[in-house]
């Protein structure tokens, strides 16, 4: 028996490969001795770690 070969309707992003948003340390550590980070999203996923394979193709098609 053959396997399903139908697409998964959401992909994983191509840009980030699912890791849809990174903690960036902004610098030394702040006298509590916490790290100060920014979460910064994926631009193209927008944080989601995957997008619609419709979004996709219309992304693959404007480069
Ligand atoms: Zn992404």
């Amino acid at each position: 028996m053959m396997p399903q070969t139908t697409p998964a309707p959401v992909r994983v992003c191509p840009d980030c490969d699912g890791h849809a948003t990174a903690a960036v340390s902004l610098g030394p550590r702040r006298a509590d001795g916490t790290l100060p980070t920014v979460t910064v999203a994926c631009r193209t996923c927008h944080g989601a770690g995957a997008v619609p394979a419709r979004r996709l193709a219309l992304a693959a098609a404007g480069r």
